[in-house]
């Protein structure tokens, strides 16, 4: 591949293809994040700044053409569309909805190849993606664009530290985060030291974040490790 892997999201409920994907993507040297309903798929292509998204259309929550059209809000990333609707207007209404090509199963994996590397070929790729209102799970959704944060669409007012905690946790969203690395972030190398700052912040963070401070159900502690924020 080239110099940096490009980064793709596959969205597809299908667990056979879904694994497919993973498998031989992998092996051309993609960064690949799957998804397997409709918001994921969105929470996914807002966090993980994809380079492409494939995309099948029946998916069990949203329709992929809804996707497509929340994903073209505020993102110009390419998308290709897996889809076992062969029909025309299907296909007309996937493109007139921002996909950039699509795709009819069976597919074969040579042509996936080949299409990907056009796509990425024809995209602009670094400066494509405006920042995202990026839903977390059925609470909780932050607006990068206009730093808003909000639980049930009711805007949480956040001091700049605990803003920029959360913001972290939400670009490393799935993955544990050490207390090095959310201290080094947050507040800057010279803090390293202070994981008493994080405990106090992250306490803050779930007071205004969680139904239960105590039980918290997505900010969550790695034991002795750090701590992860869980999508859906
Ligand atoms: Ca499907």
């Amino acid at each position: 591949m080239a110099k940096t892997d490009p980064t793709l999201i596959v969205i597809e409920d299908d667990p056979s293809i879904q694994r497919f994907l993973r498998t031989s993507l992998t092996a051309q040297g993609f960064n690949l994040f799957s998804a397997t309903t409709g918001k994921q798929g969105l929470t996914e292509a807002g966090i993980r700044k994809p380079d492409l998204v494939i995309l099948d259309l029946g998916l069990p929550d949203i329709d992929g053409i809804e996707v497509i059209k929340a994903i073209r809000r505020w993102s110009a990333v390419p998308i290709i569309v897996l889809s076992a609707r062969d029909n025309e207007q299907q296909k007309i209404d996937a493109l007139d909805s921002g996909a950039n090509d699509y795709l009819t199963k069976p597919f074969g994996f040579g042509e996936l190849l080949a299409r990907i590397r056009v796509a990425l070929r024809n995209s602009l790729r670094p400066a494509n993606q405006l920042e995202a209102e990026i839903v977390i799970n059925d609470r909780l959704k932050v607006d990068f664009l206009n730093r808003i944060v909000s639980i049930d669409n009711s805007e949480i007012h956040l001091t700049p530290i605990q803003y920029r905690l959360l913001s972290v946790l939400v670009k490393n969203a799935g993955k544990v985060m050490t207390h090095q690395q959310i201290l080094n972030q947050v507040w800057g190398p010279s803090y390293q030291e202070n994981a008493h700052y994080l405990r106090i912040y992250m306490s803050q963070l779930r007071q205004k974040l969680e139904a239960d401070p105590a039980r918290p159900v997505f900010l969550l502690t790695e034991s002795g490790v750090g701590y992860r924020l869980k999508l859906w």
